[in-house]
């Protein structure tokens, strides 16, 4: 998580600036945003792993955007805000946050606050070694896909794809989600190689007619991943 993607969501150019020169300097990805709007869609479109959100935008209250968000994202929301009252701090925790800085805030704060969260998310990553789902076995540590204790041979993408649906089976991911997360791009070409590498992969994890179907098809939409007890 060295290149943590963060979304800065600030309208005044000074803040914004600052931020995003720090982040930059630390090896940070940003996606900047200036108003409450183009925060959401950002946010769903580019999924970072990080939100930093200014609470007073030119369109919208900033906890307009944790609510937003909230409803289909636990992507950590790092609130930085000009308002010091302790009610507009727990407005934003109760809505969702996860973390509170008050302008004028240090730099080193800042980044302090940033690794905090990453530490958080990778120890999330890294305390699952093995996904474990109905007779489907995948162990991360050594890149092994197991059904019914038998080693499947998956090619690097249809690893990486049932990777990717694993680490969130039971959400709906988007054919974007997916394409990003595989090939960093989102276009078109791409969701037809995806719906290739599915098929593939679902042929590999589900090969009798009565084997369980792990992977549901949103139609128009994406993929889940369903958790089979
Ligand atoms: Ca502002």
């Amino acid at each position: 998580m060295n290149n943590a993607s963060i979304l800065v969501v600030e309208d005044d150019p000074p803040i914004s600036n600052l931020i995003t020169t720090t982040l930059k300097a630390h090896g940070y990805r940003h996606i900047p945003a200036s108003n409450g709007e183009t925060a959401i869609m950002l946010a769903a479109s580019n999924r970072p792993d990080i939100m930093l959100l200014d609470l007073g935008l030119p369109d919208c209250d900033g906890v307009e955007v944790i609510k937003k968000v909230r409803t289909w994202s636990e992507m950590p929301i790092i609130v930085i805000s000009a308002r010091s009252d302790d009610r507009d701090k727990i407005e934003a925790l109760d809505s969702g946050a996860d973390d509170y800085l008050t302008k004028p805030f240090s730099v080193e704060e800042l980044l302090a606050r940033i690794r905090a969260t990453i530490r958080r998310l990778s120890s999330a990553v890294t305390a699952d070694a093995k996904f474990v789902n109905g007779e489907l076995t995948i162990d991360y540590a050594a890149g092994s896909v197991f059904l019914a204790g038998e080693e499947l041979h998956l090619t690097p993408i249809e690893y990486k794809l049932l990777c990717i649906l694993a680490k969130n089976v039971g959400k709906v991911l988007t054919h974007t989600f997916i394409t990003r997360s595989i090939w960093e791009s989102a276009w078109e070409s791409n969701v037809g190689s995806l719906r290739v590498f599915m098929a593939t992969l679902r042929k590999k994890i589900a090969p009798l007619p009565d084997s369980p179907q792990y992977i549901q098809t949103h139609v128009g939409v994406g993929y889940r991943m369903i958790k089979i007890d």
